[in-house]
């Protein structure tokens, strides 16, 4: 039955909820919705030709779907419709459904964007990831300090389907069921793939104490409760261990087991599969796919040929502390099937070269994962130029002299259909009345609105969708969080995982900067209003401390009439996929102030520009692309470059306290840290281990860039509030330059130099 047409969809309703739609509440007809997406979604499954791509990893960070469905399956206009004439919105219609909590940040929503893309290229690639139970805790500030609560999504009605589907896995020596949900991945006019998650039946939420506490060692209970489990503790880093098991050992099974069913017989796997492995959480499907195959009877040196075909790795970090390395002991616990496979692989490694630096067991008995994937896969990639270059260059230059032709750049991407038909309709809405539709398939036709940049016309819509954005942003955050904010006023937003690198801290001295020169009677240009949504991992102290003294300052200028005229700072509770899409078409200036040469690429950074903000950033990560492709007059553009940040580590000559000590400004803002204005409503513990961390230690830097960034933003909020036009302007251009950064191109970029699917 057709589905499309408002009179078919009013149709559909009714029967489905056997009542007026008036008369309908808004579950009921996110219930009937869902099921037509289901429908619907099932007429575009195609059979797998050659080669399917398994994307494998740990977070999948997919936002709601509801909408995101409908928009791919060409559905969404008329439902909208169809409610409206029925006096109902879908505002209203999308608060009921939850966001699954399947991912973190960045790397999650990559995983996210890809699978969009994958199928409205109609590539067959499916994901492959675990059914958190809470997944990444929910985030409530109390007393300005962040709380961690279960984030219960699950239980209404779901998209992951339960499946009749089983593997066995053992972990610790001792079998468990895990079992199959998938959830339909819909592309845009394009074919549907699916998410394949593993959960364990046995799962008792119940468990779950005070916050989000609970006995690491229950295995069978809390497997899957909870994305990145506490690992502060033993207890904690082998249950992330026991969770990457679970989901490679079943995925692989599941790998095998359909190519088997298309006519593989293992010994050509290569021609049925490629499986990506999204940072070193999946690593161990590598050791796991040999003793499977082993177990089928092909012998150690050919399964680890075919594994090395089949397999490849993308590095989404040079933070040390993230390329995850193991106590050999504790996978002789978890995972004593793997261990003598790995220690082969180990001595392979070893054979290779002279060189030990590269083995994958250390002379600590350490078991170094992404050691293991660059050698045993044919293809590791960085996730931005730049990013490559370091990794090429220094992070892993000992791999690339070993292997020059496993390493290749991919350039993240975000997908337009949620980042912008989804997230802004009213820029949509303006683009495709100047361009025609053609941009949401082919990014690139975006360029065509070049020829607008010195349209009046034009540019006055442009900034009224803007001013309309940062009115319903006003709006929601009055609705959800009670807070009022002045539309008028220069949204600035840093939205992104709370950690140091990413450096929130370089921006709160700014605030606190500015709170001194307002004192001085030296205002701003134009009221300003700083914008924050953050999560901070839940051991990670110094970035609780960082998300205090913001909250403790935004309350000091809350209370002080002459200062909160002018600056305002606004934290969002909870920044997720949700709160993202409200706060980024809302944004005027985008905060990518990483320490260069430490954020891998960001995708923030692109979903800003693309929905008409611009970047003040340093030349770190895909800012270097958008830098390149906007040209420096459409970007502000400061701090230390990446060769001196890592100079300045290798000779490990940085002082904080000597910055401290000569700069004025630094001084003086770093001190009113612990001034009585903020003691007087933060806490004394936390803002002091923030100072003395700043004139201490300052790992990332922040002090050197101090007044580079200052002069940059105090030109930006100069050029924004005395030429408008010319702001809108140059907002325009970043928009035309924003295909190069669709997920779109990224994937044909995989799928050209290292999946080839469907061959
Ligand atoms: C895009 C996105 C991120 C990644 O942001 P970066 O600025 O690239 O770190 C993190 N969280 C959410 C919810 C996102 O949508």
């Amino acid at each position: 039955m057709k589905v499309n047409g408002v009179k078919n969809i009013e149709n559909i309703l009714t029967v489905s909820c056997k009542k007026e739609i008036e008369q309908c509440s808004y579950e009921e007809l996110y219930t009937a919705l869902m099921k037509v997406v289901e429908e619907e979604s099932l007429k575009h499954v195609v059979p797998v030709r050659g080669r399917k791509l398994y994307y494998i990893s740990a977070e999948f960070l997919i936002g709601k779907l509801l909408s995101n469905n409908l928009i791919n399956l060409g559905l969404y206009d008329d439902v909208k419709a169809c409610l409206e004439a029925h006096g109902k919105s879908m505002a209203a219609l999308e608060e009921v459904e939850p966001e699954p909590s399947l991912g973190n940040g960045g790397l999650g929503r990559l995983a996210a964007c890809f699978l969009d893309s994958l199928a409205t290229l109609n590539l067959s690639g499916d994901g492959i990831g675990l059914r958190y139970h809470c997944g990444l805790f929910h985030q409530k500030f109390r007393d300005q300090l962040q709380s961690e609560t279960p984030d219960f999504w699950l239980g209404g009605d779901e998209w992951a389907k339960k499946t009749e589907k089983t593997y066995t896995v053992s972990l610790a020596g001792k079998d468990y069921e895990a079992r199959l949900y998938q959830l339909a991945v819909t592309g845009y006019e394009g074919r549907t793939n699916y998410l394949n998650l593993f959960d364990l039946d046995t799962i008792d939420p119940s468990i779950i104490g005070e916050g989000i506490s609970f006995d690491k060692t229950d295995i069978e209970k809390n497997l899957t409760l909870f994305l990145y489990p506490d690992d502060s503790d033993e207890a904690g880093r082998l249950l992330r261990i026991y969770q990457q098991y679970l989901m490679v050992s079943a995925g692989a099974q599941m790998i095998l087991e359909e190519c088997v069913e298309r006519g593989s017989n293992l010994h050509n796997l290569y021609d049925y599969a490629a499986i990506q492995i999204n940072d070193t959480h999946p690593s161990m499907v590598i050791p796991e796919l040999i003793r499977l195959l082993g177990e089928k009877g092909i012998d150690f040196d050919e399964a680890t040929e075919i594994v090395t075909k089949v397999c490849a790795y993308t590095n989404h970090t040079i933070l040390a502390e993230a390329l995850e390395k193991w106590p050999k002991h504790y996978l002789d616990t978890v995972v004593p099937q793997l261990m003598p496979i790995i220690e082969k692989l180990d001595a392979a490694a070893r054979s290779r070269t002279e060189d030990t630096s590269t083995a994958i067991i250390d002379g600590y008995q350490i078991v170094h994962m992404a050691h293991m994937d660059i050698h045993f896969t044919h293809s590791t990639n960085g996730v931005a130029a730049l990013h490559t270059e370091i990794l090429k260059n220094s992070e892993l230059n000992n791999f690339y002299r070993l292997y020059p032709e496993k390493f290749n750049n991919k350039t993240n991407g975000i997908t337009f259909r949620r980042w912008l038909l989804e997230c802004n309709p009213k820029l949509t809405e303006l683009i495709e009345e100047l361009i025609g539709p053609g941009f949401k398939k082919d990014a690139s036709e975006l360029e065509k609105l070049m020829d607008f940049t010195d349209n009046e016309k034009v540019l006055k819509q442009l900034a009224d969708i803007k001013h309309d954005n940062k009115a319903a942003l006003a709006a929601w955050l009055e609705h959800t969080q009670k807070v009022v904010v002045n539309p008028d006023s220069m949204f600035m937003i840093q939205s992104k995982r709370m950690h140091e690198y990413k450096r929130q801290q370089l921006n709160l001295l700014y605030l606190i900067h500015q709170y001194f020169e307002i004192k001085a009677g030296h205002t701003p240009k134009i009221p300003i209003t700083a914008i924050f949504g953050a999560k901070a991992a839940p051991a990670y102290t110094i970035a609780k401390d960082i998300i205090h003294a913001l909250l403790t300052l935004s309350e000091v200028i809350g209370d002080d009439p002459e200062v909160s005229k002018w600056m305002q700072i606004v934290f969002i509770e909870n920044y997720n996929v949700t709160a993202a899409e409200k706060m980024i078409p809302a944004c005027d200036l985008s905060e990518q102030i990483s320490l260069a040469s430490k954020e891998a690429s960001g995708t923030g950074n692109m979903k800003f520009m693309l929905n008409g903000a611009l970047t003040l950033g340093t030349m770190d990560g895909a800012n270097v692309e958008i830098a390149e492709a906007v040209g420096s007059e459409n970007i502000y553009i400061f701090g230390q470059s990446s060769n001196q940040v890592i100079r300045r580590y290798s000779h490990g000559d940085y002082s904080a306290r000597e910055w401290y000590e000569v700069d004025p400004n630094i001084h003086r803002a770093i001190d009113f840290l612990t001034s009585e204005a903020m003691l007087s409503c933060g806490r004394q513990e936390n803002l002091e281990r923030l100072k003395n961390e700043l004139i201490y230690k300052d790992w990332f830097q922040t002090l050197p860039d101090f007044n580079a960034y200052i002069v940059r933003k105090e030109q930006a909020v100069a050029d924004y509030a005395q030429n408008p036009l010319d702001w809108t302007k140059r907002t325009l251009i970043n928009i035309s330059k924003a295909g190069f950064f669709s997920s779109d191109r990224t994937i044909e970029e995989y799928n050209k130099d290292i999946w080839h699917l469907g061959e």
